[in-house]
């Protein structure tokens, strides 16, 4: 394979494909990745190191080769673009095999501990002076070790996966293989079939075989058959021990390379992230995460907590991975999770597979016995599952509360940690679980004065404030929100907000800086836009490019984000006017981009903003234009609203206007222009604005608000409908 000098990561925020990217990177490849989950700290560790990460599969440059995550199947219309183009298309394991076809490699393959064992040779290598290039499947606890690493003229270990079948196109010098046990059963219909694929591994592996002596591994291959030589090491028979057995692969491992690592003190290992990491721990109970999410993997961590804290009880909250394999598989799970004192089930993850009930959840319980099915709850729920583990154990009592599974089981095994680590204090637990999963450039602050963040200029502060840098921190912050039961709202250019002078006690989003801020031509007629940018940017940008249709939004004095959840308009026109689709991240945590034809859209109002956050949009120009024309027609409207409109602070129009008619001119006619309140008062310029003359309370704001309300009622017998949003409050609660 001829080394291309640019590709594409599809799906790359993932413990197979960011490795991989870190690795090309390091070979001077020019590496753009994309996905549409990246966490932290994986995404500014490969920003740091150089990679392109992208919201959206769009290079910057057009790349030599795509590589795709198993995650992303081949008809994605991600994946069928760049075939289309003839741009070649990999698997990531097809690609590796071939990119690593001339080097030396070591292999490290098996049913389990494969990721542990992959870390902790990387790890004893470098112990002893030999460090080699790698690409290991998880992420070290030691944050300064990446998963990925290029060295050149080096070994190269790499764990391999069987999962996508693309364990066929590797020939290493050395395979270290650790065990076979029936999974991945969606490719694999029996053990044998698995053992198949091993044992073709084994037939093509070039220098050495290091394998468990007297396992079922050891019977795997006839030692005639192959041309390899053989290197065995003892096991330890006890599932407990399995740490032991890793070190005892690694020095074996080792020694077929020509290193000697059994000096290493193998205690010293960092460990790899979600294997048996301790999240907390005090006299009375020990919180720990695992990835076990295989029968034999699950009985063996048990086994190990139940002899490291004999005097604990196991609490253990487990959540299946795939449904294909819960189902197949499902007695033996039954029979492994009985050694739990108590079980918390969660619903199957299923990966990228579809719903089957009979890998869910529900029918795992059916195989409990009936000591644990009677007591045994699936929680789709933290708040609820936190309640059902309960407190520490009173004075004698101790327990052990054991999250086990590969799922998305992690956040709430780090969230119930952080609450127990804050004694139950929800503030203390929510930036202290928050805080770690943020990229450095996001803003995350306590009590935030939002008064100068409006147009008014009025009300107090907000328990939490965060200005994220990306999708990915704006996502963890919603999630942690919902974890932890903190309200939260966001926040524009706050020119159509009242905040309330006890302010908010929950968390305020403003999506502000640069990556929110984006407008890009698209098409001849199209802008993407970020929901932060400035209306009068947008307008702005649209006129030099000579598209037609964007004029009104030069005066509105807000973000694309506030206009589409207010459906801002002027003049005739309204934001939906423009929109082709917006993208939201919706309440589940799911981003989705909803075209606006398909969105449930009124006056001042949109369903699918106000429930959830948008993000940004794609906006269709009506036509294109001189663009000294669109400046004219820009100038006619900012001149009519300068003569219209006051200038002082205020969030715009305070009511929406009834249906045929308006609701200034209402105002007007009761005689109310220059109407006060405090420093609150009535625009005597257009009689739906109330202007704050520079020391107005929020409280005199609505009450004036209250007052101008209800003269127009007793007058007209019209009840006039705030458009103006109140922070964190429903106006129901003032105005009834
Ligand atoms: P904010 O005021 O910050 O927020 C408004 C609402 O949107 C809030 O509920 C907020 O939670 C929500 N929100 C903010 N960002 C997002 C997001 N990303 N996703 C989901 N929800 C979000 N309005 C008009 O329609 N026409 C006018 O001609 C007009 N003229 C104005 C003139 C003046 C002088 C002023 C002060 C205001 C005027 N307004 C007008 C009102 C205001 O500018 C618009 O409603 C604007 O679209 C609000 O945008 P914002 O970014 O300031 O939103």
């Amino acid at each position: 394979m001829r080394k291309p000098k640019r590709v594409l990561l599809l799906g790359a925020g993932g413990m197979g494909m960011a490795p991989l990217a870190l690795y090309l990177q390091g070979a001077g490849i020019q590496v753009e990745a994309y996905d549409d989950r990246f966490s932290e700290p994986m995404r500014s560790q490969l920003i740091a190191e150089g990679i392109e990460v992208l919201g959206e599969p769009i290079p910057t440059s057009n790349p030599d080769c795509v590589i795709r995550s198993s995650a992303i199947p081949e008809e994605d219309p991600k994946v069928l673009s760049w075939s289309k183009k003839g741009v070649s298309v990999y698997r990531r394991g097809d690609f590796l095999a071939k990119f690593t076809s001339r080097r030396k490699l070591l292999a490290v393959v098996g049913s389990h501990g494969k990721t542990t064992t992959t870390g902790m040779l990387v790890w004893a290598l470098d112990q002893v002076g030999f460090p080699c290039s790698y690409l290991v499947g998880g992420s070290f606890q030691d944050g300064s070790l990446l998963p990925g690493k290029f060295r050149r003229n080096s070994w190269v270990v790499l764990e391999v996966d069987e999962s996508d079948g693309t364990i066929e196109g590797f020939s290493p010098q050395i395979t270290l293989a650790l065990n076979c046990d029936w999974d991945h059963v969606d490719r694999y219909e029996s053990t044998e079939k698995l053992a198949n694929a091993f044992r073709a591994l084994f037939a093509r592996t070039k220098d050495t075989l290091v394998i468990p002596n007297g396992s079922e591994a050891d019977e795997w291959t006839s030692r005639d058959s192959l041309s390899c030589e053989f290197l065995t090491f003892d096991p330890i028979n006890d599932p407990a021990g399995y740490q032991e057995t890793n070190s005892r692969a690694v020095i074996a491992a080792g020694k077929a390379m020509g290193v000697d690592l059994s000096g290493v003190d193998f205690t010293l290992f960092p460990g790899m992230n979600r294997r048996q990491s301790i999240l907390h721990q005090t006299s009375k109970r020990c919180v720990v995460e695992d990835y076990a999410h295989h029968p034999t993997e699950i009985r063996a961590f048990l086994s190990q907590r139940r002899i490291l804290l004999s005097d604990h009880s196991l609490q253990v909250i487990f959540q299946p991975h795939r449904f294909s394999r819960t189902q197949a598989l499902a007695k033996r799970f039954a029979e492994e999770l009985s050694q739990a004192d108590d079980l918390h089930l969660m619903p199957t993850y299923g990966a990228f597979e579809d719903f089957d009930p009979a890998g869910s959840a529900d029918a795992l319980l059916g195989y409990l016995p009936p000591r644990l099915r009677d007591r045994t709850r699936i929680f789709s729920d933290f708040s609820e599952l936190r309640a059902a583990i309960g407190p520490e154990p009173s004075v004698k009592a101790k327990d052990q509360v054991l999250f086990v599974g590969a799922g998305n089981l992690e956040r709430w095994a780090h969230a119930f940690a952080a609450w127990e680590k804050s004694g139950g204090e929800k503030h203390q637990a929510f930036s202290s679980y928050l805080a770690p999963r943020l990229s450095s450039s996001t803003v995350l602050l306590a009590d935030e004065p939002l008064a100068s963040k409006t147009t008014m200029g009025v009300g107090g502060s907000s328990r939490w404030y965060a200005e994220p840098a990306n999708s990915e921190d704006l996502r963890s912050i919603v999630e942690a929100c919902n974890l932890f039961g903190v309200q939260r709202a966001m926040i524009g250019r706050g020119s159509n907000l009242i905040i309330p002078d006890e302010g908010f006690g929950g968390l305020v989003i403003r999506l502000k800086g640069a990556f929110w801020r984006e407008i890009s031509p698209r098409t001849e007629d199209s802008l993407v836009v970020g929901a932060g940018a400035l209306l009068n940017e947008v307008c702005r940008s649209a006129c030099k490019l000579g598209l037609k249709g964007f004029e009104f939004l030069e005066g509105i004095p807000g973000t694309l984000g506030g206009a589409l959840r207010m459906n801002a308009g002027a003049m005739g026109w309204e934001t939906f006017d423009l929109v082709e689709w917006v993208s939201f991240l919706l309440p589940d945590g799911s981003v989705r981009q909803i075209p606006g034809t398909d969105l449930n859209v009124g006056y001042r109002y949109c369903k699918e903003a106000f429930e959830g956050i948008a993000l940004r949009a794609k906006l269709r120009a009506e036509g294109r234009s001189d663009h000294r024309a669109i400046r004219k027609a820009i100038d006619k409207l900012a001149k009519k609203r300068r003569s219209s409109q006051p200038r002082k602070a205020s969030s715009g129009c305070i009511f929406r206007n009834p249906d045929e008619a308006s609701a200034g001119l209402l105002i007007d006619q009761v005689g109310l222009k220059g109407e006060r309140e405090g420093g609150a008062v009535v625009s005597g310029k257009h009689a739906n604005f109330i202007i704050n003359e520079g020391d107005a309370s929020a409280e005199e704001v609505i009450a004036l608000i209250k007052r101008v309300r209800e003269r127009v009622r007793e007058t007209n017998g019209l009840l006039l409908e705030p458009e103006v949003t109140l922070m964190g409050k429903s106006w129901n609660e003032y105005l009834s």
